[in-house]
């Protein structure tokens, strides 16, 4: 067997076919044992460790070259984070949800939180945002936002919220309560309360502390409309009096709102919300005069009437006309009674119809997701931030609290921090399955599904973004180009090798060795997990075919070393 290695490895075919260089490789003797290291010199550091570190396995040199590679692209790309990894951040998060015409940034501009944040602020609607939430207090929001046809992506942990859109709505068939509930079990400080938010998703249930209220004070001095409720249609037989409104399901904006006239157009509806599955309620139609709104942003109090012009019953249907009018002692008692409900809304208004008998009937009372009208808009919205910047002074706390480090299966030496976009934490929430097929990585030990969801955050759907935007408040941290390793690849897919013996036989697939733990091979793998396992031309340069060719002669050669000093 010995002749038959000693005439392979002499064969000028098979050395022939080596990969470039790697015969010289190959003839370089084995890398000996470390000279002894010389004696100490208190005052000089010795070269030997350096030298053997260099000198080490070709395996792991290998490896740390390819870390070392990495680790430079990372740095370049701003993903790790070489000066320090607790480095506080001087900013204090604020995700607004609403619409993209109402911009909010503009009006946190130069303000500060605890006297020396800046405040940024990220914009979406709640389509365009996920998170994740944990036990521990931390909530990942990943948000795709289109600006002027291009795609933002963005990945940060909110310090504060600002909701400005309804959660949930039957007539648009949206349902973002699972958001609230993700925000509620971080413990994300909100205005309005999340608590207060979640409860505003049915009205009925709003209602129903105005009946509290109603119950209290008496018709007197909080006209309540007398409404009547059905959890279903099974009930919906008949009206005392003639006409009603009914109101089927939770939703805005005048859906949903009928008006009914007789018995025989109640039954029709009652059949109606036989389909919809949901609850309806009814009440009196109330011949009206004008609608009266009353709001409230923390202690500024402005009503409103709005007249209907077009001659829709529904003064938010169709055209109205608006006028601020004065805020009397009852209206500010009616709104500031609604403001306590579920432990204090923050902004809040009511809204009540003035009938032509010239009497109120308070209808409803709405939260946070209230649209702001009239002439005082800017200056409405101007009062909504300071009460944001009011209550984020109050609950985000001036440190933010390192997050213990969830227990991992193998927990992996670490001497850098992925930094996250806006994130001050390290924590990786795990990975969600792409949206639209995207690569799935392979399940493997926890570290590395954390540094895959990293890569699957910052690139969703496994590409790289599609486009890159800085923020409207302020530069972002991206990721423009998520190079994607290969070292896994041919590893994963085994090395080609021969065994001793059987030179002529087709060659078989080996289970890749077992690389022994280092701490730079284990950067290595992390981050190379955290990129694009598609995008590998940076790691396909560097480990081309020759390379793991020579790898496996590097194997061999180790393998018979000892046969061949026999
Ligand atoms: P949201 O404020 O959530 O958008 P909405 O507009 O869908 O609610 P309502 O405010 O209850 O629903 O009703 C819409 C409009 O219909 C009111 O602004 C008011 O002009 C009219 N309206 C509602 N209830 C009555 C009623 N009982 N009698 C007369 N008009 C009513």
């Amino acid at each position: 067997m010995m002749n038959f290695l000693r005439r392979r490895l002499s064969d000028s075919n098979f050395i022939a076919n080596l990969p470039n260089g790697y015969m010289t490789d190959l003839q370089r003797p084995e890398p000996q044992q470390p000279p002894p290291p010389p004696p100490p010199q208190p005052s000089s550091v010795s070269p030997a460790p350096e030298r053997k570190q260099s000198t080490q396995a070709s395996g792991s040199g290998f490896f740390s070259s390819i870390s070392n590679a990495v680790k430079q692209t990372a740095a370049s790309a701003g993903l790790v984070d070489q000066t320090s990894s607790t480095a506080t951040k001087k900013f204090k998060l604020l995700l607004v949800i609403d619409d993209p015409h109402t911009e909010w940034a503009k009006c946190f501009r130069g303000k500060k939180v605890h006297s020396e944040f800046d405040i940024k602020v990220e914009q979406a609607e709640f389509k365009e945002i996920n998170l994740v939430s944990y036990a521990d207090g931390t909530c990942m929001v990943d948000m795709q936002v289109f600006r002027n046809g291009t795609k933002v992506v963005r990945s940060f942990k909110p310090d504060f919220v600002l909701i400005r859109q309804h959660p949930y709505s039957m007539a648009e068939n949206e349902n973002y309560r699972n958001i609230i509930i993700g925000f509620q079990y971080a413990g994300i400080p909100s205005l309005n309360s999340l608590e207060s938010i979640y409860n505003f998703c049915d009205k009925p249930w709003v209602f129903s502390q105005l009946v509290s209220i109603y119950k209290n004070l008496g018709p007197e001095k909080f006209p309540l409309i007398e409404q009547t409720f059905y959890p279903n249609h099974k009930e919906m037989l008949t009206m005392p009096t003639f006409p009603v409104v009914v109101k089927i399901g939770h939703a805005h904006g005048g859906m949903g709102k009928v008006k009914v006239e007789n018995h025989y157009d109640f039954q029709d509806i009652a059949s109606v919300v036989a389909l919809t599955q949901t609850y309806a309620t009814s009440e009196p139609f109330i011949d009206s005069k004008y609608d009266i709104r009353i709001q409230k942003i923390g202690n500024n109090y402005k009503a409103y009437m709005r007249t209907s012009i077009s001659g829709n019953w529904k003064t938010n249907t169709g055209s109205a006309m608006l006028e601020q009018i004065a805020m009397s002692d009852k209206y500010k008692h009616w709104v500031d009674l609604c403001s306590e409900i579920y432990g204090g809304l923050d902004i809040c208004a009511v809204k009540a119809v003035h009938g032509k008998d010239g009497k109120d009937h308070i209808i409803e009372v709405m939260d946070c997701a209230m649209p702001l009208i009239g002439e005082h808009q800017a200056e409405d919205q101007q009062l909504i931030a300071d009460l944001v910047i009011a209550k984020m002074n109050q609950t985000v706390p001036k440190t933010s609290a390192p997050s213990p480090q969830r227990p991992t299966a193998t927990q992996q030496p670490q001497s850098g921090t992925i930094k996250e976009p806006h994130a001050e934490t390290n924590k990786i929430p795990p990975q969600r399955p792409p949206p639209q097929g995207g690569p799935v990585q392979p399940q493997g030990v926890q570290s590395q599904n954390q540094e895959a969801s990293l890569q699957q955050r910052l690139s969703p759907q496994g590409q790289p973004p599609q486009e890159k935007e800085s923020s409207p408040t302020g530069p972002q941290p991206q990721l423009q180009k998520t190079a994607g390793p290969t070292v896994e690849q041919p590893r994963s897919q085994g090395q080609v090798t021969s065994k001793p013996g059987m030179m002529n036989s087709k060659p078989e697939r080996v289970p890749p060795p077992k690389p022994q733990p280092h701490p730079q091979l284990n950067k290595s793998q992390s981050l190379t997990n955290a990129f694009s396992f598609s995008e590998s031309s940076f790691f396909r340069s560097s480990l081309n075919e020759d390379e793991a060719k020579a790898e496996t002669i590097r194997n061999l050669r180790k393998s018979f070393a000892s046969l061949f000093s026999d």
